[in-house]
């Protein structure tokens, strides 16, 4: 049978849990830092370390035929996956946060006020659905400080516990996503053996733990 493609963040919150997981799951692989796949000896598996935003597109493009990634970075990256599996770890929350001092009090007050954010894609299908209109200014890290040097209103980003948003002097508003790791592969490619062999596993893995 074909050896399957496993796609996997090589570094980042994401990975050790990961890498956990598949362990658990009685897989055998070097967890090499610096090569970027990994053959498993006991699986026809082959481990693919990646960048998490990567994940989505290289499943869908059948590179890798599952990945394992963060549900936020597949609503940001639009693409058009099954989605196997959830996994239980890299929970988080997406929320709209503004400065402890802001005049906005309700949703409309977003109407023509900057958003600074990583996720402008998540961010402008909650404004549509809600019939706000804001100017969303997309920015790749940092988003906290956006607020404090003038650059917006208000941000959206990824909170966990909320202390990088007080430090900045923000206060969340509105909880708009939460998300965690799950199992994504092709549409159409669920019923391969070797995937339901993994999904079992897994289911097994995940149970064990409750
Ligand atoms: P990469 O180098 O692979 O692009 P990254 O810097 O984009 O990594 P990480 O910060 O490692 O990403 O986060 C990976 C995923 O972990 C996020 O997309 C999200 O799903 C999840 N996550 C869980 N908690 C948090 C948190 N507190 N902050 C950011 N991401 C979190
Ligand atoms: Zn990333």
């Amino acid at each position: 049978m074909k050896t399957l493609k496993i796609a996997i963040q090589k570094s980042g919150r994401l990975n050790d849990k990961s890498v956990e997981l598949l362990k658990n799951c009685g897989l055998n692989f070097d967890n090499y830092k610096s090569s970027l796949i990994s053959p498993v000896s006991n699986f026809p598996l082959e481990i693919l370390f990646l960048r998490d935003d990567d994940i989505p597109e290289y499943v869908q493009d059948g590179i890798a035929d599952i990945g394992l990634v963060g549900e936020n970075v597949i609503a940001e990256t639009k693409v058009d996956v099954a989605y196997l599996q959830r996994l239980g770890f890299g929970k988080c929350n997406l929320k709209i946060a503004i400065p402890n001092q802001s005049s906005i009090q309700e949703l409309a007050d977003l109407n023509g006020k900057a958003i600074a954010t990583s996720y402008p894609v998540i961010l402008e299908k909650f404004l549509s659905e809600n019939n706000i209109t804001s100017d969303i200014k997309m920015i790749s890290g940092s988003v906290e400080i956006s607020p404090g040097l003038g650059l917006s209103d208000a941000i959206f980003d990824i909170v966990s516990t909320g202390g990088t948003l007080r430090s900045n002097g923000l206060k969340p508003f509105i909880d708009v996503m939460s998300s965690e790791a799950i199992l994504i592969g092709r549409k159409g490619e669920e019923n391969n053996p070797l995937i339901q062999e993994l999904i079992q596993r897994i289911q097994s893995v995940l149970r064990a733990k409750e």
